[in-house]
């Protein structure tokens, strides 16, 4: 079987309980990154083989996942957060859906973490990843404008004084700003993005009004 496992945004605590007893029973453990992995299990004193998976893995990967899930149980964790939203995941399953058995352990992400703090209804709403860097920028910000919904975005600290300076050119939005969520300096602002101070630090998500 291979478990594809939801794991924490920032705070280790947030592991589901069904999350830690999957990690627990697996023989292997596939992550994004075995650094960050590590960590979420030794903080749960788990001992486990961790093999790196991730968005680069070739055909040869997926052969050793494919040898590997002939005699044992896996599961996959992205770097954070729920795995194939703007993570790797889904050649995994494109790969395995057709002879084994896929299993989804639901869990955190950053948008549904910020969703559930919106101060306006989030029935509908358009998710559009991280902004591109640079070619389709334009269009990326055309996409929020036109939007009938609210749009959720990605950031990174590197980019997001610029990306809030692009997006006020379009219009002044109204915006909630998730920054550091359920981490030490976890803040969220609501306002124009104008009246929203931004420390350039950690990780953001946001939610564009329209
Ligand atoms: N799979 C993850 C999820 O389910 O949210 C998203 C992974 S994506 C590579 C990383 C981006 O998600 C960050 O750059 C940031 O925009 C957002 N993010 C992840 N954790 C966050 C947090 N604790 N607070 C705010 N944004 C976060």
């Amino acid at each position: 079987m291979l478990y594809i496992v939801a794991t924490p945004i920032g705070n280790l605590d947030d592991l589901s309980f069904r999350a830690k007893q999957i990690l627990e029973k697996v023989d292997i453990v596939l992550a994004e990154d075995t650094r960050v992995t590590r960590k979420l299990l030794e903080f749960y004193n788990i001992k486990k083989e961790i093999i790196r998976f991730d968005e680069h893995a070739d055909e040869e990967k997926l052969k050793l996942v494919e040898n590997l899930l002939k005699e044992k149980n896996l599961a996959f964790v992205s770097d954070a957060g729920t795995p194939n939203i703007s993570d790797p995941g889904f050649k995994l399953v494109k790969y395995f859906k057709e002879n084994v058995e896929i299993i989804p352990i639901p869990g955190p992400s950053a948008i549904t973490t910020l969703i559930s703090v919106a101060d306006i209804p989030m029935d509908k709403f358009l998710f559009l990843g991280f902004p591109p860097a640079k070619k389709k920028r334009k269009k990326f910000f055309e996409e929020v404008l036109n939007s009938k919904y609210p749009v959720v975005i990605y950031e990174s600290n590197h980019r997001i004084k610029k990306t809030l300076k692009e997006l006020q050119e379009l219009e002044d939005f109204e915006c909630i700003i998730g920054r550091e969520l359920t981490k030490k300096f976890e803040t969220i602002s609501y306002g124009k993005i104008s009246e929203i101070k931004i420390i350039e630090k950690g990780e953001f998500v946001l939610i564009i009004k329209r």
